[in-house]
């Protein structure tokens, strides 16, 4: 029986103890839904990289204490995360350049705690999770995270940016709401900050409701968002081949899956490529978790 902790710090932080593959016990949350101080979206875009690290490690030590039997720990945030370190990390600011695997490393060894520590993106924990719940060890694992960012992951791991959230959806020189500063990205539509910018006078669930009772600029916008979330699939149904696309996040409910369809329809036309499939999976944080969990003692 292999046991790992899970770690996955996206809006919230979440952690698991996982036992082949399956959470044991209870997930952990932190801020947990009754902290009405952080209730808001983005209340980790304000606690400096060392808290967050401190309270990562508490809740590793809770988890797996001394004698636990636990081999390895997996740590999962959003960012372009190599060797350890977040090279870069738009809707997190304050992590980048962070040494997150030497920081978890010396905040367990002051605990008296040590183990093997891998660091990834959540989107490609999310896939790793998949891979492994849904038995899909031996294929291909692609899904997009449609949360206050965008994410893209992708088993097996490949070393590379991946950074799908920031693929070019448009030419048009006015989209320049993407948290990295790139013109035309898939975040600067998709994206929460971006959706607040560009609708100064509205929350993003409310252009999502407006449209649907017929508002003309929220129907166009979320007509956009769709077909810029399909550009994005195409392009990769284009570059790696179809295959099986999933769609999940703490805003899947935004997505229309038939609206995706129909986009993607128009925008994949050899027939070699059209075997993809797409299905959208409802927002399971514990996927995220026992993917940090799996990768860590595969990697
Ligand atoms: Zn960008």
């Amino acid at each position: 029986m292999t046991k790992t902790v899970g770690v996955v710090m996206t809006e919230r932080i979440v952690a698991g103890l996982i036992e082949d593959h399956r959470i044991s016990g209870a997930l952990q949350h932190f801020p947990d839904k009754t902290d009405e101080e952080f209730e808001r979206d983005d209340a980790l875009m304000e606690l400096p990289a060392d808290s967050l690290w401190e309270m990562i490690c508490d809740h590793i030590a809770a988890l797996a204490p001394q004698g636990s039997g636990v081999t390895a720990v997996g740590v999962a945030m959003p960012g372009m995360i190599r060797g350890g370190v977040v090279e870069d990390s738009p809707n997190l600011p304050q992590l980048k350049g962070a040494r997150v695997e030497d920081a978890i490393r010396s905040g367990l060894a002051a605990r008296k705690l040590e183990y093997p520590i891998c660091v990834l993106n959540d989107a490609d924990a999310v896939a790793a999770g998949l891979a492994a719940t849904h038995g899909h060890l031996d294929r291909l694992v692609r899904v997009w995270t449609i949360g206050n960012g965008i994410g893209f992951g992708r088993f097996p791991y490949t070393e590379g940016p991946w950074e799908g959230g920031h693929m070019v959806v448009t030419l048009d020189k006015k989209e320049n709401y993407c948290g990295c500063g790139g013109k035309g990205h898939l975040e600067g539509i998709m994206g929460h900050r971006a959706m607040r910018l560009r609708f100064l006078d509205l929350e993003p669930d409310e252009i999502f409701a407006h449209a649907k009772k017929g508002d003309r600029r929220c129907a166009d916008f979320v007509d956009l968002w769709h077909r810029a979330l399909a550009a994005a699939t195409a392009s990769q149904i284009h570059l790696e081949g179809p295959g099986r696309f999933y769609y999940t996040g703490r805003h899947i409910g935004r997505l229309d899956l038939g609206r995706l369809k129909e986009c993607l329809y128009q925008m994949v036309k050899m027939s070699p490529l059209q075997s993809y499939s797409v299905e959208v999976l409802p927002e399971d944080p514990a996927m995220a978790v026992i993917g940090a969990g799996a990768a860590a003692s595969s990697r």
